[in-house]
This record gives C-alpha cells, structure tokens and sequence, in this order.
C-alpha cells in the first residue's frame, strides 16, 4: 500500500491539518520526510521531545522495558511507576503522585481532586473554578471550558458549570471573581498555547495571597513549562511560587504518552479508592520512558544548557530583526520562546511557519502573531545557528514576496 499524505484526507477525522510531508525518521533535531528532505526540529513536537529525536537513552530505556512488561491495569502496581513518582516527589514540593496519559488527563484530575476536596472540606456551595482567558489546558469537556478560549468549548452541548475566567497578570480581574465559593485557581505559571506570555513574579505571588485568603487551591498547568522547558524542572521554581497541585505532561514522557498530577498529602488522600482512575495511567512502559526522560533533564548540565541555549537565540532572533524587523517582540523562558509578528504580518504566523518548512525548518505558532519556539533542551548549538540561519531565508522570501 501506497502510504501518502492525501491518504490522510481519505481516512482521517479532518479536525487536524498537517503539513504535507510526511516525515519517516527522526535524530536528535533532525527529521527526514519520505523523500529524505531533511528538516531541523525548532517544534519539539510542541515542547514535547524535550531530548530530541531517539535519545539513545530512552530508546534504551524503553528497549529495555519492552523485554520485560507493558501493561498491568491499576490492579496491581510495578516498579517503574513507583521509581518515577518517588523521582518526582524528591525534586519537587509534592508528596503523592497521580498518572495519566496526556495533559488534559492530568488537569482533568487536577479538576476533579479540587472539587472533591472543596466538598469534603467546606461543602458543596464551594465550587466555583477560576482559570484565564487565553488559557489552555486540554481537549476534554471539563479542561477544555476551564480553558480560556470559548471558540474550543463552545458548540458541544452544555458545558460543566462553575467556571469563571479572569485576565492574565491582571490582579484587580481575579480579585473581582475569586471568593469563598471558589475551591480552585488553574493558572499556566506561562501560558503557551495563549501566545508565550509568561506571568509576571508579582502577580503569581498575588494570586498565591488570594486563593491562601478564599482557602483556594492553586493548580498549576504546567503541561508545557514542565520538564526543564524554562530551564528548571518545573516553572514554578523560577517563581517561587508554590503550587498545591501541579500538572505535567508533555516533556515528561520526552515523546512517549504520559502525564501526571503532583500534590500533597493533604490534598491528595480525598482521592479515596474508587474516585478517579485510567486503564493505561502508570503504564510501566511510558513510566519507564519517563523516568530516563526526567533524570537526563534534572541535571546542572542540561538545565543550566538550556539558559544557554536560549540566549543563543534570543541573540539570533534579535540579528534577523535588525535586519527584517518583522519581530515586535521576543519573549518566553528558557527554551520556550515567542516571536510575536509586527503589525504588518499580523495575522501571518502561519505563513511564516510554512515558508520556514520550505526551508527545511519545523517551527510553531502560538495564535495567529506569533512563531514560538520548543526544541530539544539539549539541541546542538550548530543546529541552532544551522535552523535560525535557514529562518532567516525563509523570513527574507517573506519580506520581499
Ligand atoms: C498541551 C497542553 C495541554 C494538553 O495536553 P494534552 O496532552 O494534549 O492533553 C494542557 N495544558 C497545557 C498548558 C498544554 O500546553
């Protein structure tokens, strides 16, 4: 069988619109489509391959888990599971961990445990759920309406109740909403999906003091921050800010599936047996893959690589603009970075992401303005300079077209 890329149109659901190659191998920062046309990875599989394409690290380690046991349901626990939340527990301010599959798993859970605690603890009335405009925080019904872009939730029936969204780094926006009702605060510490903004220290610690006066929890999403992405394992340790329950997920699995929910103690024993659950949550093949994925990032090496990284091209981008001036502002952290498109090709991020695959190079956006950047944590300087050089081409056949 012939496998091209109009076979996608053929026999996929349409709710996705890939480029047209149709890549086949993948190395480090580098990808190959069917053709052998060779492309350099600024995308990271959206923040997602935090240690490029193939590790040999984790393809050992899931080599290695693969001769020995997949799968066992929740019925029974296994070791990587075990290795990997005790991993996790250690580096961060959480004692218990919960394991999903994805992102908008994790939040669901996050979600759910803050509703449950609120009733247990202070009574139905507190249910309210507050979160940000432009927000992102998954696909499923319940992530997805707490995520701040009604254009993604609305059209599918009735939408879960109680939640309420305020303006990011707008401290007078929540202080107007939040109350003794509301049981939760869902925050992006930066928001990815809403265009690489990231929160400002005051207003993270102002919204610490309000959700500690209202008895609120405060989750942090930080599906995408996660993982070393701001150049410590998690973003909220650039703040100082601590969360009550934490979502990762992305970079965790450093490319295979997984996700999961840090919180307390405290918090955490409302999950009783029989409240919450998933089928494939700890897969010791995806914990496995994690656990190797976690302990090559949380190294002085690869985080403080990643501070390096970034000025790297942070001073690129920079060049290109001195020339172009198509860039009215670079932001972000760490290896997470937004170029946000000046008036002129407002509207055009698209555009400039198509013409950088034309030059071999995968980038993202971040909205409609702005090109955002996520590549490996430990992309090779050369393939920065080799992919911001090849951005420029693509950048000075836009200026001229
Ligand atoms: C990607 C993302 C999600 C959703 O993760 P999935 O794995 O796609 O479910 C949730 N929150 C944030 C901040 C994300 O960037």
């Amino acid at each position: 069988m012939q496998i091209t890329r109009s076979l996608f149109d053929e026999v996929m659901v349409p709710n996705y619109a890939p480029a047209k190659f149709i890549p086949v191998k993948g190395e480090g920062s580098r990808i190959w489509d069917q053709e052998g046309r060779e492309y350099i990875d600024f995308a990271g599989g959206i923040a997602v391959t935090c240690l490029g394409h193939c590790h040999p690290v984790l393809v050992g380690a899931l080599k290695d888990q693969a001769d020995k046991l997949w799968h066992l349901s929740n019925v029974l626990t296994n070791e990587p599971a075990l290795a990997l939340a005790k991993v996790l527990v250690d580096n961060t301010f959480a004692d218990k961990v919960y394991f999903a599959n994805s992102g908008g798993e994790s939040n669901e859970a996050a979600l759910k445990l803050a509703r449950r605690y609120a009733k247990n603890k202070y009574g139905e009335q507190k249910d309210q759920i507050i979160a940000f405009k432009q927000g992102f925080h998954g696909r499923t019904f319940f992530t997805v309406t707490v995520g701040g872009q009604p254009a993604y939730s609305d059209g599918f029936g009735p939408k879960p109740g109680a939640i309420e969204h305020a303006e990011f780094n707008n401290i007078d926006s929540l202080k107007a909403l939040i109350s003794d009702k509301t049981c939760a605060v869902m925050i992006e510490p930066m928001q990815g999906e809403g265009g690489v903004l990231p929160a400002t220290p005051e207003f993270l610690q102002a919204v610490r003091e309000l959700c500690d006066t209202h008895n609120a929890l405060l989750i942090f999403d930080e599906v995408q921050t996660g993982v070393g992405r701001t150049g410590k394992l998690y973003g909220y340790m650039q703040y100082n800010v601590v969360p009550d329950i934490l979502t990762t997920a992305k970079a965790l699995g450093g490319g295979f599936p997984i996700g999961a929910m840090l919180t307390t103690d405290d918090i955490a024993k409302h999950l009783v047996p029989g409240t919450h659950g998933s089928t494939y949550g700890g897969n010791p093949l995806a914990c496995a893959v994690a656990l190797a994925a976690v302990n090559t990032v949380n190294t002085p090496e690869v985080l403080d690589g990643v501070m390096a990284k970034a000025q790297l091209f942070r001073d690129g981008l920079a060049k290109i603009n001195e020339k172009y001036n198509v860039f009215a502002d670079v932001r972000g952290q760490g290896l997470l970075i937004g170029a946000e498109l000046t008036a002129q090709y407002s509207g055009k991020a698209r555009d400039f992401m198509v013409a950088a695959a034309d030059e071999g190079l995968m980038v993202l956006v971040a909205g409609a303005s702005i090109v955002r950047f996520a590549p490996s944590l430990v992309i090779p300087d050369a393939d920065i300079e080799a992919g911001l050089a090849r951005f420029e081409q693509a950048i000075a056949k836009m200026v001229k077209a």
